[in-house]
């Protein structure tokens, strides 16, 4: 080829080269743009929980939008590869695990909070989702403390949120609460021994203030049980009666008189009416044995009767002490079981504040963002088990505690009762012992206690107190003529007679046999000579018949009045002498003494 054939050659070749390469420019702008805009996307796709993957692809993102050679791109997706690596690891192991700050929020989520502390878990769950994933130390602060918070309530009970359940724990607790319940316990215990005491006032061998301070200060129900035998010991003699005066009294008398003294129930009055009918028989001596026997059959009873009662106050007594004691167990056991909640308590305290401890280090120390979630979430799920766990044992212990309460207050219920019916017994035949059976009127026991009561009235406030002593004339002439009963219905004529004509405010009694005895308070010797001359007339006026005939009754009186140092007995020494002085002016008058 010559030398213009080869030169034009080679500028073809050029021109054609320059074309091809027009065409490839152009082509891998087109390219060019294409994968810029890809990348563009692909790293605000790919925005990672990678910090360092994250800056590099922001690197990229600006490269990309202002121009990067290829050079930097190479170093740029070199640097790349490793953080990227990474990435796919972690996505093979499953799902991504919840940020620090949902993980939390979660966790307050399931957790039960007590009562008034909901509010603040809500706020702290809203805040916490608002957070970064990896919540600033103050969020996870409040977290702890609020856990910890939930937990102190936990243990203390619930401290003024609720008032029925912190009386029921209060109950439990020792101390006050307990004291109270033994408290009642030995006070019912007390009621009853000092009815008993009460039964005992006039026995001579009977420290009435004493016992009473030993039943006042006892403590224990061993202490009560232990008095209760000594005063069920006294009961069971009674006291001892004054000797029958009279040397000269027949034998008929002496049995009369004794059968007068016996403070005999009125179950037994027909017994005893059978024996004074023997005894007013004209052949009475032949019977004489039968009456012994009568008698003593009667006295048998009367001890029998008191035996009993003995024995149903040591029965009660008894079921007192074995009460005392099932209650007492009963306590113990609420308050063992409220340790064990209390143990329960510093056991979970301790279990979560090493958890806690846990978190607080994890945190601290974390370098990775993975294995910081997955500690905490085990930590955290173990508390909540803790709790969990608590909670049951402690709803358990409280049903349990509920159950003993309410046992213990039906078993204190019962022995209330039971002590309330005993003392309206012990009340009843108390005021049984006080009444005359033949006149209905208060007897001798009676007007001892009253007049105990108006001395002690007159001394304090020194008003006029006036003591009259009554004696049926001529009662004797009577039983011989028209009969014992005759006698007796006499008797009780006059009695209720007296006690329907006395003011409220006096007081009379059958003082024994014949005799009467009234007391008259807020009253001076002018006022008591026309008290008992209006009760003298209305007695000489009641028209009493036998055998179709009228029987004229009267009645003699000697009265006087308290004064000075007197003591009751002076008083009615007196007012005795004025009646024998009635007696012998005549009878059918009152005389002062
Ligand atoms: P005076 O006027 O001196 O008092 O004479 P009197 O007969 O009443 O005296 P005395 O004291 O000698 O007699 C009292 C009698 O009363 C003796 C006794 O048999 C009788 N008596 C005592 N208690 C009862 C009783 O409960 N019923 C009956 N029917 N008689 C009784
Ligand atoms: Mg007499
Ligand atoms: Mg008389």
């Amino acid at each position: 080829m010559d030398e213009q054939a080869e030169s034009e050659h080679w500028k073809q070749k050029y021109l054609d080269s320059l074309d091809e390469l027009e065409v490839k420019e152009q082509q891998w702008s087109t390219v060019e743009q294409v994968l810029r805009q890809g990348l563009a996307r692909l790293t605000l796709a790919a925005d990672s929980h990678d910090h360092e993957l994250n800056i590099l692809l922001e690197k990229l993102r600006r490269g990309l939008r202002s121009g990067i050679d290829g050079d930097e791109l190479r170093t740029l997706l070199e640097r790349m590869a490793g953080p990227i690596r990474r990435l796919d690891e972690s996505r093979k192991v499953g799902d991504p695990p919840p940020a620090a700050n949902e993980l939390l929020e979660s966790i307050l989520g399931r957790i039960d909070f007590p009562h008034g502390m909901g509010h603040r878990a809500k706020a702290l769950q809203k805040q916490l989702l608002q957070a970064d994933e990896v919540p600033e130390a103050k969020l996870i602060e409040a977290f702890i403390i609020l856990i910890e918070d939930a937990l102190h309530w936990q243990q203390q009970g619930d401290d003024g949120q609720e008032a029925g359940k912190r009386g029921l724990l209060s109950k439990l607790l020792p101390g006050r609460a307990r004291e109270a319940d033994s408290e009642d316990t030995l006070h019912s215990g007390r009621q009853v021994l000092s009815s008993m005491l009460d039964r005992l006032h006039d026995h001579p061998d009977v420290d009435q203030q004493a016992l009473q301070e030993r039943i006042d200060g006892s403590r224990q129900q061993a202490e009560l049980l232990r008095l209760g035998r000594e005063l069920a010991g006294l009961l069971h003699l009674g006291p001892p009666q004054p000797v029958v005066d009279g040397e000269e009294l027949s034998s008929v008398e002496l049995m009369l008189q004794l059968l007068e003294r016996l403070e005999v129930p009125a179950e037994l009055e027909d017994e005893v009416n059978a024996i004074r009918e023997i005894l007013a028989r004209p052949d009475v001596a032949e019977h004489m044995e039968r009456v012994i026997g009568a008698i003593a059959e009667l006295v048998r009873e009367m001890r029998h009767r008191l035996m009993d009662e003995k024995s149903e106050i040591e029965s009660f007594l008894s079921l007192i002490t074995e009460r005392l004691r099932e209650i007492d167990e009963g306590i113990q056991l609420s308050v063992s079981n409220q340790r064990e909640a209390f143990e329960g308590g510093r056991l979970l305290d301790r279990q979560v504040g090493e958890q806690m401890d846990g978190i607080t280090q994890t945190v601290s120390l974390a370098q990775d963002l993975d294995s910081l979630k997955q500690t905490i979430a085990t930590r955290v799920d173990t508390i909540r088990s803790h709790m969990t766990q608590f909670r049951q044992d402690q709803g358990q212990r409280l049903e349990q505690a509920e159950q003993q309460v309410q046992q213990l207050n039906e078993r204190m219920r019962n022995m209330q009762q039971e002590s309330e019916r005993l003392r309206q017994r012990v009340k009843q035949q108390r005021d049984l012992a006080m009444v005359d059976p033949l006149t209905g009127v208060p007897n001798r026991l009676a007007y001892n206690e009253r007049m105990e009561l108006e001395y002690a009235r007159w001394k304090r406030y020194g008003h006029g107190l006036v003591m009259a002593v009554w004696d049926v004339d001529r009662f004797k002439s009577v039983n011989d003529t028209y009969g014992h009963q005759a006698g007796d219905k006499v008797l009780t004529v006059i009695a209720k007679l007296l006690q329907r004509q006395i003011r409220e405010t006096d007081f009379v009694a059958r003082f024994g046999g014949e005799e009467f005895v009234l007391i008259m308070p807020e009253t001076d010797l002018d006022g008591a000579a026309k008290v008992t001359e209006h009760l003298r007339k209305s007695v000489a006026a009641c028209e009493f018949h036998f055998r179709g005939k009228r029987v004229p009754i009267t009645i003699s009186c000697g009265y006087s009045e308290f004064k000075g140092q007197d003591s009751a007995e002076q008083v009615f020494s007196r007012a005795d002498a004025a009646l024998y002085k009635a007696k012998e002016g005549g009878r059918n008058q009152c005389r002062i003494g």
